[in-house]
């Protein structure tokens, strides 16, 4: 099966008493059980819910990996990896991340005793240099935010492994569209399904995809346990967005090679960031390991102050000042004050994130619409 139709039919299949083509909302806490212990696969929906698993099926089916379990965000997929670590564990992430990811490992895991190494992993001997006796994961984001840069899964997941550590990406800016890392060699993959897959900015949910049975045994008692689990509403509309994943990533990317390229023409623009530019540093490493450059678009202004980011971004009209991404519509943000507004400021300006960074998520409207709306912002 290729990407396309699996978007629709990894993992389905029909309801059997009625045929139903999309699963039911299995709006339900507790199944009934013919004796202790003997059910249908399902006892408490902490656990399992049909729904859910229906969604499970179809992004394992999406990454190529056995198995996926399900989260009620991101981050909550996060915290139920990171909870198969333990004091004295180290960690090696990439110094361009999410920064609810940063504020995760530094605020809630480090006090636990797990301990992070902050790295900018396109520098491969930086990383290599950066493992201890104790090292026991790679935390990888490629396309990086909100710089996007791009790292080598491939190599990394090698170095990862020659050392006895896991290397886990963060798919969440690519969507397994357009990045597979499960074939490259990693061994989870992580979601905010409340971006690409859901796609329309109006769920959070998380996944992880994993053929490692370490890891998925680890989720599932996490999920158990812990208890973050996701609705099955959630869980019906995070599949219903999967099913246009394909045709959604695809005009998106379209939209956004366009807006980069007026973006690089621009007079009162400084730097562009986007993969798909052939001035990008790792423009070759983007197309070797992904089928295409992505809707994340990001860039800095001549004029490099937090004054003239904010005035561009309330002049926009069809994107939208919000957090957030991956959705039909335009989301225009300001990595410095919003989403990466936890990291202290010297540790920002390391990672090279600018005072006028603005981050574009370039949604599936007419490319000329939005083209004339930031020129008229200018
Ligand atoms: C949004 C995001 C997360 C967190 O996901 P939530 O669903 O908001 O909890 C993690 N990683 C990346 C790259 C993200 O963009």
């Amino acid at each position: 099966m290729r990407f396309n139709t699996k978007a629709i039919h990894a993992g389905q299949k029909l309801e059997e008493t009625t045929g139903a083509v999309m699963p039911p909302i299995f709006q339900t806490s507790t199944y009934a059980q013919e004796a202790p212990n003997v059910h249908q696969g399902y006892d408490y929906a902490r656990v399992g819910n049909p729904t859910r698993t229906a969604l499970e099926n179809m992004i394992a089916g999406l990454e190529g990996a056995d198995e996926c379990a399900c989260f009620a965000s991101g981050v909550a997929a996060m915290d139920g990896l990171l909870k198969m670590f333990r004091p004295g564990d180290h960690i090696i992430a990439s110094n361009d991340l999410y920064g609810g990811s940063y504020r995760l490992f530094t605020q809630v895991f480090e006090p636990f005793g797990i301990k992070f190494s902050f790295i900018d992993m396109t520098d491969l001997n930086l990383v290599k240099e950066a493992f201890t006796d104790h090292t026991k994961m790679l935390w990888i984001e490629t396309p990086t935010n909100p710089l996007l840069r791009v790292v080598d899964i491939k190599a990394l997941s090698d170095i990862a492994h020659d050392a006895g550590a896991l290397a886990i990406v963060d798919n969440t800016f690519a969507s397994p569209y357009l990045q597979r890392p499960l074939e490259l060699g990693a061994d989870a993959v992580l979601h905010s399904a409340t971006k690409y897959l859901a796609g329309h900015s109006d769920v959070i949910h998380g996944a992880v995809a994993s053929s490692n049975e370490k890891i998925m045994e680890n989720l599932r008692f996490q999920i158990k346990s812990g208890g973050a689990v996701p609705g099955p509403m959630d869980c019906y509309l995070v599949l219903r967005g999967i099913k246009t994943l394909a045709v959604r990533v695809e005009r998106a990317v379209s939209n956004a090679k366009k807006v980069a390229e007026y973006l690089d023409n621009h007079p009162k623009v400084g730097m562009v960031h986007y993969p798909g530019l052939s001035s990008h540093p790792q423009h070759e490493l983007a197309k070797k390991q992904m089928d295409d450059f992505g809707a994340m678009v990001s860039f800095s202004l001549k004029d490099d102050s937090m004054d003239a980011a904010n005035k561009f971004m309330s002049n926009t009209h069809y994107f939208t000042l919000a957090e957030s991404l991956g959705g039909v519509e335009s989301l225009i943000s300001h990595p410095a004050s919003m989403t990466h507004g936890s990291i202290p400021k010297e540790v920002r300006e390391k990672a090279g994130l600018k005072d006028s960074l603005i981050r574009l998520s370039v949604g599936i409207e007419d490319a000329d619409d939005l083209i004339a709306d930031l020129e008229q912002a200018f």
